[in-house]
């Protein structure tokens, strides 16, 4: 809509529903058109005209007075002429010679005697205006030149056709050349209906449900969907209402895609896929015919399926619009897609697929009944699920026996299975750039730090000063982290700069995936956090900037603590927020009066105080440890857990 390449759209699709193209793409094609044609005129007379030479009348003259020109021809505004074959060059040469600043094209220079006859070797035809010359018939006849009128009428309409209308087609032709290249964007003279391609079809995706590792749920509800696709029938006669569609919800990197790809693996069916966020770029109408034929394909080829990714981008609530008719594209191809699912003939074994990681926005006509009605959540993996997924992948590549995917799974709390596999991948390419046979767990460890934390940069250096803040910083939050009851391992602490913003990092991974917290534990994690600014005060006395994270990493827990766990003194137990949609970020939903909310912030800063005082108490009594691991740190610049546990304990 905001674009205008005049080469896209599609009216002409036989059955259209939609409106034609924008008037704005009528102008567009017409401008380019007239730009093209100008063009093309332009560069026909610049051809034309460049290998013929003006001259002066007088020149032409004292050429037919020598007996040089063969042949005249009277245009109706010049003399176009000829020289004969025979004629002697260096006369011609001698005659064009003297007023050769007058002559064109000026490209050819000054033009000397024996360059003149290099030019005429090729070139016997000039031309010369017309001048009132009455005896020029006489003295024509005399030398014996033949001579005569043009006698191709050039009358207004084939000027016309030949300037504009053969351009036209010329350009109609390039055009269809273009839009036949770009394949699926169909077009709007597309009377043909050549479709390349609008949407991605797979005859056989390969990838079955062992390739999706963990999801188990997600996968015990698609194999419904599999067995619906093999056997209809046994559906059909009990009287069961097929399922139409289901949507795959979860964050990005979760494997939505790659589990639909596998729905249509298992059960050995066709592969149709549309991706919401193309349509963002397209014009009016494209959307909506792209739809209808993907769903008259996927008819076709039943049973399949037909998986739209992204399904957001067309699918985002019609009411939360706020700009008047800025989005009828995207309502347009709703409204078809809708249209196709509701119309869609049932006997049909076509099972439709959606992802998206943001359910909360979709239209609430998408979810009714016979739509997708069916949510199918995909969560980030767990830890055994981590570890599963690193095992796919790592089946791919070549790994040492040594390896230890446990370890990896441990350092990685939080990775989607596509950041994981981003990772086997890194660590292959480091064993290729180490020269190893095969991967070691350096190389994942690595490569962990490489997609966690942002490839690694050698060249970003700190100052000496710099890095004695970040190594006391960083072993601040190890030390405070170890030395608490409820302690969290240290994996590794390192100064080493990384692209991703944070200075130094301390990696802590906990023992196992955890998702009850109690109220101790909460308050050790805030503590570490608030270490590493505990350890710049108590070292230096002074504090620096690179704490911020850590201070809204630690409000954040202590504002749960309070708002929604019920852990404070001050409140106890009482649900001041509710969380409003995982998958929203942040989203949470005060349920309180905003003096409570004063309230809610004294408590807050009250829990971090606390936990800022006991770090700093911890500190304080652990001053040798936190200079002696510092200083190693600020050497090696980067410690494994293990050797920070045997600093401490030394
Ligand atoms: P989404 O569609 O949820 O954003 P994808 O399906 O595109 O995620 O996943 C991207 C890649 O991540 C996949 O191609 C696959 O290599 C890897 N991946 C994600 N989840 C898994 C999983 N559960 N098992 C194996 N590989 C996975
Ligand atoms: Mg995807
Ligand atoms: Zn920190």
């Amino acid at each position: 809509m905001s674009q205008s390449t005049p080469n896209e759209s599609d009216s002409n699709t036989p059955g259209g529903n939609t409106p034609g193209p924008r008037k704005n793409q009528w102008v567009n094609l017409l401008v380019s058109w007239f730009i093209f044609t100008f063009v093309i005129n332009i560069a026909i007379n610049f051809f034309s005209s460049s290998h013929r030479m003006e001259i002066e009348y007088s020149q032409f003259a004292a050429l037919l007075d020598e007996g040089l020109v063969k042949r005249v021809r009277f245009e109706d505004e010049y003399l176009l002429i000829e020289l004969g074959d025979g004629a002697n060059l260096d006369a011609v040469a001698r005659i064009l010679t003297p007023s050769e600043t007058a002559n064109r094209p000026r490209s050819m220079g000054m033009m000397t005697p024996k360059k003149w006859r290099e030019h005429l070797r090729e070139n016997r035809v000039f031309y010369t205006g017309k001048v009132d010359d009455p005896g020029l018939n006489g003295r024509l006849l005399a030398h014996g030149v033949d001579f005569s009128r043009s006698i191709v009428v050039h009358s207004p309409i084939v000027n016309f056709l030949s300037s504009w209308v053969v351009p036209l087609v010329i350009f109609y032709l390039i055009y269809r050349f273009i839009s036949g290249r770009l394949g699926h964007m169909g077009g709007m003279m597309n009377v043909g209906k050549s479709k390349a391609k609008m949407y991605g079809m797979e005859k056989s995706t390969r990838v079955s449900f062992a390739d999706v590792a963990g999801q188990e749920e997600a996968k015990e509800s698609l194999r419904e969907m599999v067995d619906f696709l093999n056997h209809p029938d046994k559906y059909r006669d009990i009287g069961a209402r097929q399922p139409k569609g289901a949507l795959l919800v979860g964050p990005p990197g979760t494997g939505k895609t790659l589990l639909a790809k596998a729905v249509a693996g298992e059960a050995g069916v066709p592969f149709f896929s549309l991706s919401g966020s193309e349509f963002v770029e397209m014009f009016v109408g494209v959307g909506a015919s792209r739809v209808r034929d993907l769903f008259e394909q996927a008819g076709k080829n039943a049973p399949c399926i037909v998986f739209i990714d992204e399904i957001d981008a067309i699918g985002k609530s019609r009411d939360n619009q706020a700009q008047m008719g800025g989005n009828d594209e995207r309502e347009q191809t709703l409204n078809q897609l809708l249209a196709e699912m509701d119309g869609f003939d049932s006997s049909k074994s076509v099972v439709i697929l959606a992802a998206t990681n943001r359910p909360e926005v979709l239209d609430k006509a998408l979810l009714r009944p016979g739509r997708f009605d069916r949510r199918i959540i995909v969560e980030k993996p767990d830890l055994s699920g981590r570890e599963a997924i690193l095992a796919v992948h790592a089946a791919k590549v070549k790994m040492d026996g040594g390896v230890n995917l446990k370890e990896i799974a441990l350092m990685t709390s939080g990775a989607a299975g596509a950041d994981l596999a981003n990772m086997i991948n890194e660590a292959a390419l480091r064993a290729v750039r180490m020269g190893r046979p095969a991967i070691v767990q350096e190389d994942l460890t690595e490569a962990v730090e490489t997609v966690i934390a942002g490839k690694e940069k050698k060249d970003r250096i700190l100052n000496s000063e710099e890095k004695r803040l970040v190594a006391y910083h960083e072993v601040g939050h190890a030390l405070v982290s170890a030395l608490q009851k409820h302690s969290t391992p240290v994996q590794k602490i390192t100064i080493v700069p990384r692209t991703m913003g944070s200075l130094g990092y301390t990696l802590q991974t906990p023992e196992d995936e955890r998702y009850l917290m109690t109220r101790g534990e909460l308050l050790a994690q805030i503590s570490s956090l608030l270490g590493g600014r505990a350890a710049e005060e108590i070292a230096f006395g002074e504090k620096s900037t690179g704490a911020s994270n850590d201070i809204e990493r630690a409000t954040k827990i202590a504002r749960g603590m309070v708002t929604q766990y019920g852990m404070s003194d001050g409140f106890g137990v009482m649900g001041l927020e509710s969380a409003q949609n995982q998958y929203l970020d942040g989203g949470n939903v005060m349920t309180c009066s905003e003096e409570t909310g004063a309230r809610i912030d004294e408590e807050v800063s009250k829990i971090i105080k606390a936990c800022y005082e006991d770090a700093k108490k911890l500190l304080s009594e652990n001053r040798d440890s936190l200079s002696r691991i510092a200083e190693y740190l600020i050497s090696e610049e980067s410690i494994t857990g293990a050797r920070f546990m045997e600093l401490l304990r030394a």
